[in-house]
């Protein structure tokens, strides 16, 4: 059983999800959860498409037996974030993640302070999934992106699909007061709240309720 019960990464047949908002929430109330993000990718998204997907979200949400968020999880590319306002208004929040196939753990540091500096941007996704592939940014990298997070109050992701950031990055996450989420990046009903990981390295590194995005609701 979960401490902090909670998943804010999660997608549906909005993107590429296999599974219907109703039964991402069905399977959180089940596995006892007590918020839920559903975050489809941005790319995704018209403005009609997306007030339908809001809506929706509302509507399941609303007698559900936990806290439902609306969210979306959008692209960080050269160009920024693929999040336009108009987008960002209707959410609860947005999570920016790199999907793009990078050549150097630079690359990817410019990516994400890109996103940092980002008004639309809540949590980083999945920060550094690909560095085992393309290696490990420099201390100073490092050094750059916890400063503007903590600047700018971004949050990050510990995605268990991953197993993402490592526990010394978590670690300086909490002591700068950088929020943190779980998530399981499910894409389909089963695989949602599979969040084990998160909290267990979450807690490893001395996670308190408090150091969560979205502690006031657990
Ligand atoms: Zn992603
Ligand atoms: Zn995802």
């Amino acid at each position: 059983m979960l401490r902090f019960p909670h998943d804010a990464h999660t997608h549906t047949t909005y993107s590429d999800g296999i599974g219907e908002i109703a039964e991402n929430i069905a399977a959180a109330e089940e596995k006892g959860l007590r918020l839920l993000g559903i975050t489809d990718h941005s790319h995704y998204f018209e403005p009609g498409t997306l007030s339908r997907y809001v809506r929706e979200v509302r509507y399941w949400g609303e007698d559900a037996g936990l806290t439902i968020l609306a969210g979306v999880e959008g692209n960080i590319t050269a160009g920024g974030v693929d999040v336009p306002d108009f987008m960002a208004e209707k959410l609860d929040y947005v999570i920016a993640s790199v999907h793009e196939w990078l050549e150097r753990p630079e690359e990817y540091v410019e990516l994400v302070k890109l996103a940092l500096e980002d008004d639309n941007v809540d949590v980083i996704g999945h920060f550094g999934a690909s560095f085992p592939y393309i290696g490990f940014p420099s201390a100073d990298g490092l050094e750059e992106i916890l400063e503007l997070a903590e600047k700018n109050g971004k949050a990050f992701e510990i995605s268990s699909r991953y197993r993402v950031p490592d526990i010394d990055f978590i670690r300086e996450c909490i002591r700068r007061g950088i929020k943190l989420t779980f998530a399981s990046d499910a894409h389909y009903p089963p695989a949602v709240g599979s969040v084990s990981w998160s909290e267990k390295v979450f807690r490893k590194a001395g996670g308190k309720k408090e150091d969560l995005l979205f502690g006031e609701f657990l």
